[in-house]
């Protein structure tokens, strides 16, 4: 009979997973656990709406069988089963494309660890097992079919007998190496430890066979062994437990088992309301950031359970985008178990729960950055970008549930700081808060236009997010302090020259407007700096549109061509100054020369593209020779 290849990358996994010298095995039987758990769940819900089909509690059950003698382990179950496309479609290939994405993506960096961090699914039974044999039939069908694999070289699907509608999956169990003892796969012990750690609230039994002891008939201090069934699951969902009688581990295994993430949670929040809406939810903070989140391929939501029933996978509507990196469940009673996604959205018990999830969050993540600091950057690296795109979304209508969760690189304290504790130190004369934009924290450390507000001894925040200055427009203000660019037009500093400066404008106005004339269309105004302190030029912009905005705005793809006013400011203190009046009294070649290379350098110094390359360079050479 012909051997059927794998597609090609559950080959590479499949490979992964027999190669493997992952240490905790024993997830193969997590996965399997969560498969037949599934599978019932299919025919429970079908029982919801066919009325021919009786969902009897009693005959769904996973069974858990050892043989020592023949070296299998079978997990049975009587959920829905296969027919013989579903074991040629779902066993042949990798059911979620993003696990192995993400495996190759960081197989480099951690080697072997990253397996069985997430759903690997039916394949990690090779983890453990030479060989895989899966017996299935499947609901309304009279044909049983068996697949069966010996690893990456391909599997078989042939006839089989098998009375009850449901699957068999048995695992022929590897032989012990000098580095594994695969023995214990077929151990009672191991085996209700296992389930214990990882598959305890699966809401159908697990059944084994468990040797006990009786006295002996008829013999007196004899003892004989006996095998009787036991349901070796508590089926309690952790959810439903009390949180005084959970450790953090177990919150990390139920994350794991539910493939929430790859990482470790950072933080769980376990919720069980009972005041006007009746709920209870396991609700996780992840640690790092999924390598999809950016995208628009990231889905957010909630698993939502009906009185213990998954009712729906991702529950968008529980969760506000600026918290979509939450990942968890949300049990309630009182929702319908076939209600649809239309009629969830107008559901007010379920907008109810989202209200009140929300909030909680919000002050979870409050006391994160109150309490334990260290732990909250860790969170805000990963996502606080999110939350600033909260505040400048929907036109700002979250910015006051968000603000008091953002932090900004600060010039003073050399760390992230929140607005809070900017304000707290600001000096009594200082009017704004400052800011200055740039591509990273050492470029904006050098921006001329930052002089005079250092000078003054004024901390500034430093914008390094695209997303950072959008997000500030929207707020306007914190704590009735306006938000000021060190490059906006006034600073509302007054410098202590300003009365020399002003002479200085005015006895150069003829200068100025021949510098502006020499640059119409690139500026539209050239004027004497009240900001810069030791460099000769930068650049400002008047009007709301920043410089650092038009460059966001420009990257977009459907961008008009939208122009901050800018403005060249020069230094009057400056030697280049004396320079440029020079060549205005006398050379007016010259001052074209030098008004185009100041222009140049300013472009340079915020990270703008020069319009013409080679004629700044040669511009250069001229005043070399
Ligand atoms: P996932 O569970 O994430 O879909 P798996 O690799 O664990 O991925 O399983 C692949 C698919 O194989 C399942 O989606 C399901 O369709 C099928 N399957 C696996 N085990 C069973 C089972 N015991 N009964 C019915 N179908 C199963
Ligand atoms: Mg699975």
């Amino acid at each position: 009979m012909a051997k059927k290849q794998f597609k090609a990358e559950s080959k590479r996994l499949l490979e992964m997973m027999i190669n493997s010298i992952y240490t905790q095995k024993e997830i193969f039987l997590r996965e399997l656990i969560s498969n037949a758990s599934d599978a019932i769940d299919k025919i429970y819900y079908k029982a919801l709406t066919d009325d021919k089909l009786v969902f009897d509690k009693d005959s769904y059950y996973i069974k858990i069988t050892a043989d020592k003698e023949s070296r299998t382990l079978t997990i049975s179950d009587t959920g829905i089963g296969m027919t013989k496309e579903d074991l040629d479609n779902h066993l042949g290939v990798i059911a979620k494309s993003g696990s192995l994405a993400f495996k190759q993506e960081n197989e480099a960096k951690d080697g072997h660890n990253i397996i069985g961090q997430f759903g690997v699914g039916f394949y990690s039974a090779f983890m453990v097992a030479d060989k895989v044999t899966v017996v299935s039939k499947a609901l309304g069908n009279d044909e049983a079919y068996k697949w069966e694999s010996q690893g990456a070289d391909g599997y078989t699907i042939t006839p089989a007998e098998k009375a009850e509608v449901g699957t068999d999956i048995i695992l022929k169990i590897k032989e012990n190496t000098e580095d594994d003892r695969y023995d214990e796969y077929l151990e009672e012990y191991r085996l209700r430890a296992i389930v214990k750690k990882y598959s305890d609230f699966i809401r159908y039994p697990i059944k084994m066979d468990v040797t006990k002891h009786r006295p002996k008939e008829g013999a007196e201090n004899e003892f004989e062994t006996y095998k009787e069934e036991e349901t070796i699951n508590s089926m309690v969902p952790i959810w439903r437990k009390n949180r005084n009688e959970l450790t953090a581990e177990d919150y990390e295994n139920f994350y794991n088992e539910k493939h929430y993430g790859f990482d470790k949670p950072l933080k769980h929040i376990h919720i069980n309301a009972d005041g006007s809406v009746v709920y209870r939810a396991i609700l996780f903070i992840p640690e790092t950031t999924p390598f999809d989140y950016y995208t628009k391929e990231y889905e957010k939501g909630l698993e939502l359970y009906s009185n213990g029933v998954l009712i729906m996978n991702k529950c968008a509507d529980l969760l506000p985008d600026y918290f979509s990196f939450v990942k968890g469940m949300v049990d309630s009673e009182d929702l319908s178990l076939n209600i649809s996604r239309e009629m969830l959205q107008h559901d007010r018990q379920l907008s109810q729960i989202a209200k009140h999830i929300k909030s909680r969050i919000k002050s979870e993540l409050q006391s994160m950055l109150k309490d334990d600091r260290e732990k909250y950057e860790k969170f805000y690296k990963s996502f606080g970008r999110q939350l600033k795109y909260g505040v400048y979304s929907d036109y700002g209508a979250n910015k006051d549930t968000l603000q008091d969760l953002l932090l900004f690189y600060s010039s003073k304290e050399k760390k992230l700081v929140s607005l809070d504790e900017y304000v707290s130190r600001m000096p009594e004369e200082q009017k704004y808060i400052y800011y200055a934009t740039g591509e990273s924290i050492e470029r904006i450390e050098k921006l001329p236009q930052t002089e005079l507000v250092a000078d003054k001894g004024y901390e500034i925040l430093y914008f390094t997010d695209d997303i950072d200055e959008f997000a500030i427009k929207m707020l306007m203000k914190y704590k009735d302090k306006e938000f000021k660019s060190v490059s906006s037009g006034d600073l509302g500093i007054e410098p202590d020259e300003s009365a020399k400066n002003e002479a200085e404008e005015k006895e150069n106005k003829d200068l100025f407007e021949a510098m502006q004339e020499l640059l119409s269309g690139k500026v539209k105004k050239v004027k004497a700096s009240k900001r810069l302190r030791s460099h000769p030029v930068c650049l400002s912009a008047e009007g709301e549109l920043s410089i650092e905005m038009e460059k966001v705005l420009r990257s977009m793809p459907d961008s008009q061509n939208i122009q901050a006013d800018k403005v060249l400011e020069i230094n009057v203190n400056h030697e280049v100054f004396q320079a440029l009046k020079a060549a205005h009294a006398n050379d007016k070649e010259k001052l074209k020369l030098y008004t185009n290379l100041l222009y140049n350098q300013a472009l340079l110094i915020e990270g703008l593209p020069i319009q013409d390359p080679v004629e700044f360079t040669n511009d250069i050479c001229k005043i070399m020779v």
